[in-house]
């Protein structure tokens, strides 16, 4: 791809490790972001000089509901419960692979909004996968790797050996926020410290073991009141950091708008952003089969279209979604009823 490939928000997340909260450098790093995005829109999609399609991540909910009920998050627990089914997924394997349009697409990430774990028959998901995954290798077919991001609270050892014992990961993390336990058990309500940090030591050693160790990491929420480093972290909680393999802090973002968060309120007041990384390189495969825009959309208000009923590429190439990504390319923001409050890509 011809843009910043990594979205927006890792960017940002990246430079604020390195080097603080300075405007001046946030403002060099937006303004790159809007040109990369400028370059891609007019590639592939106002002159359509590829038929490839821009998108490199695909996320996949396997489950529309949470266990936990975690402040900074903004998914709506009252709305329908939805498992994804086989059928569904073998659906969505099949088009993919038949359509070297999305041979761009670098990894297929196993979350959303709901919790992976969750899924009654978490087992037989992974084996679709696995399945297609063997597939293309015989096929000599380009397959995306698959990195699965879980909160843990129920990763015990069945579910650890079946996550291991898949061979499909090519990445796992955990979402560990706060800084200390009851940090954690603050941001992240309803999980306990000590039961995630035996799912997580459980998880390491079973997967140390293993013939294939899955890479880990863990993705940590820092309150805008602490600088991004471990310094004013409990003990115990650099310890876990410690255990696996890497880990990213990160400042949370406002979801699309659905949630209030002080330090963001008056960021980009004035609606001109050109561009939204997510929404160029992303797309997300929910439970029934529909496909929303980008993964800040918790609650599907963006949804384009469902791949019971139009191929992938079909659904890509939505008016709805190309008006979307030409309204922020002329810095019409505002006018997106999804982007408007959206404060973070
Ligand atoms: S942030 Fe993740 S773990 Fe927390 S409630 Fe939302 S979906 Fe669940
Ligand atoms: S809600 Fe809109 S601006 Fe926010 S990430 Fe999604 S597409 Fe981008």
């Amino acid at each position: 791809m011809f843009g910043i490939q990594v979205n927006s928000f890792e960017v940002k997340n990246f430079f604020a490790q390195k080097i603080g909260k300075s405007t001046f450098v946030w403002k060099i790093i937006e303004f790159l972001q809007g040109v990369s995005y400028s370059i891609d829109y007019l590639l592939f999609y106002k002159f359509r000089l590829f038929k490839k399609a821009s998108i490199t991540e695909i996320n996949i909910e396997f489950v529309s509901y949470c266990n936990l009920r975690c402040i900074l998050c903004s998914l709506d627990h009252e709305k329908t419960k939805v498992r994804m089914t086989a059928e569904t997924l073998k659906h969505f394997f099949e088009d993919l692979l038949t359509d070297d349009r999305f041979s761009n697409l670098k990894t297929i990430h196993l979350y959303n909004a709901g919790e992976v774990l969750l899924h009654p028959k978490l087992e037989e998901m992974l084996d679709v996968i696995k399945y297609f995954k063997n597939f293309a290798k015989e096929k000599n077919i380009h397959f995306p790797k698959i990195a699965l991001l879980t909160n843990a609270t129920i990763l015990d050892e069945e579910n650890s050996n079946i996550l291991i014992r898949s061979g499909i990961l090519d990445n796992i993390r955990f979402s560990m926020d706060g800084g200390n336990k009851e940090k954690f058990e603050e941001m992240r309500l309803r999980a306990k410290w000590d039961d995630f940090v035996k799912n997580v030591t459980t998880f390491c050693e079973l997967n140390k073991k293993s013939a294939k160790p899955i890479p880990t990491g863990i993705i940590t929420l820092v309150e805008y009141e602490n600088k991004l480093n471990t310094k004013w972290m409990s003990e115990e909680f650099k310890k876990l950091l410690n255990m696996v393999n890497g880990y990213e802090l990160r400042y949370a973002h406002n979801w699309g708008g659905e949630v209030e968060i002080e330090e963001l309120k008056n960021k980009n007041k004035k609606g001109f952003k050109v561009g939204c990384s997510l929404l160029m390189h992303q797309l997300v495969l929910l439970p029934n089969g529909d496909v929303t825009v980008c993964c800040a959309d918790l609650n599907s208000k963006g949804v384009i279209g469902n791949i019971l009923n139009d191929k992938l590429y079909a659904i890509y190439q939505k008016p709805l979604r190309v008006e979307m990504l030409r309204k922020f390319m002329k810095g019409k923001k505002k006018e997106i009823e999804l982007c408007k409050d959206c404060e973070t890509f």
